[in-house]
């Protein structure tokens, strides 16, 4: 089979491994493989919270532990590496140690896992949050080449770590002759994230907040709301995840969207498509992160001949939608 009919999505046949399935992306990945015919085994610490997993066989395993990275990725092809110890500004901004030591143990044991267990493609899902802060000080963000992430300065443990694990799948990769695969993500948003309890990200938070808001009322934003980022819709990054999975690229690639707006114009757009007109926004403070921060999909596109095209202000809808139901307006 091609890897042309695998970006289709036409038929599968191999077997999967996908770690952090019961979290955002790797339960969206683990329905879009199901479609496409694969045998798929999802890990987590949990299973999702929203709706049951798709996959063939869950299980629920701790990958800091060695002997359980052994169990996750035992007799299959391919792993899509997602789980993680993560969240927002809000979350990330505080648990520097626990989040470092979390995902290095989980990366690290993951990947030897894998080798140890013969499988021979392996993707890693990297972050923005590798690229040197000096780079994102202005919000008319230059947007990130692959390249800018060395020398290395990311912004906080979350980066550091997810540089290392990069590092760690290129040696990996070079020496044991596994098909590394790394994808720099840029805040990816859509129905099924979390939007409560402290690591929701910006999309989410501020769909709630405007979901859960009485007339008249003004929805808080951290910081000045200038700062700007672009953002991926889920969708799109499921699609990314596949075709650099099965493509040839070994190095890192962003997966995100170029459509670079400002907090406040995200707030705005969330406030429009609720149709509730009366309300405002309320500026205060809180972890605002870099200044400003985009995609340069340069070499996505000549890798892929594919990027991101959804528009912030379509997958927002599915979104808000999805969010307004869940908090019961
Ligand atoms: P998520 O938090 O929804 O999913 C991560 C999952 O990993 C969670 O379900 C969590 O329970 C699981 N996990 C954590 N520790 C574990 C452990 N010890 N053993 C087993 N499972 C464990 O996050 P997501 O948004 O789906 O992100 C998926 C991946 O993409 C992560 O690696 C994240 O760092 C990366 N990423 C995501 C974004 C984004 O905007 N969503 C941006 C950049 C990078």
């Amino acid at each position: 089979m091609g890897g042309g009919e695998r970006e289709q999505g036409k038929q599968g046949d191999e077997r999967i491994a996908v770690t952090g399935a019961g979290g955002f992306l790797g339960h969206h990945l683990v329905r879009r493989l199901k479609r496409q015919g694969h045998w798929v085994r999802g890990i987590d610490l949990k299973e999702p919270e929203f709706a049951p997993s798709e996959a063939d066989e869950f299980k629920l395993l701790d990958l800091r532990l060695a002997d359980h990275c052994l169990a996750a990725t035992k007799d299959v092809d391919a792993v899509f590496a997602l789980a993680a110890d993560m969240g927002g500004m809000g979350y990330l901004s505080v648990h520097h140690a626990r989040v470092l030591h979390n995902n290095a143990l989980i990366n690290l044991h993951t990947l030897e896992a894998a080798r140890r267990n013969g499988a021979s493609r392996y993707l890693f899902a990297s972050s923005a949050c590798v690229y040197p802060e000096s780079r994102q000080t202005d919000a008319e963000a230059t947007p990130l080449r692959e390249p800018d992430a060395y020398p290395a300065a990311p912004q906080d443990a979350y980066g550091w770590e997810k540089l290392v694990s990069e590092r760690a799948l290129g040696y990996f990769a070079a020496e044991y002759g596994i098909a590394g695969r790394i994808v720099r993500l840029h805040n990816v948003y859509g129905p099924l994230g979390t939007y409560d309890g402290g690591r929701e990200k910006a999309p989410a938070a501020l769909c709630r907040k405007v979901a859960m808001a009485r007339d008249g009322d003004r929805i808080d934003v951290w910081g000045d709301g200038l700062q700007t980022r672009s953002f991926c819709y889920v969708d799109d990054c499921v699609e990314g995840l596949l075709r650099v999975m099965w493509g040839d690229h070994p190095g890192p690639l962003n997966l995100g969207s170029e459509q670079l707006v400002t907090v406040n114009a995200l707030a705005g757009l969330i406030i429009d498509i609720s149709g509730r007109k009366n309300l405002s926004i309320n500026h205060i403070e809180g972890p605002q992160g870099v200044r400003g921060r985009n995609s340069d999909n340069t070499l996505l596109r000549e890798t892929l001949g594919w990027e991101p095209s959804t528009p912030l202000e379509d997958g927002l809808v599915p979104t808000y939608r999805w969010i307004e139901s869940m908090v019961g307006r």
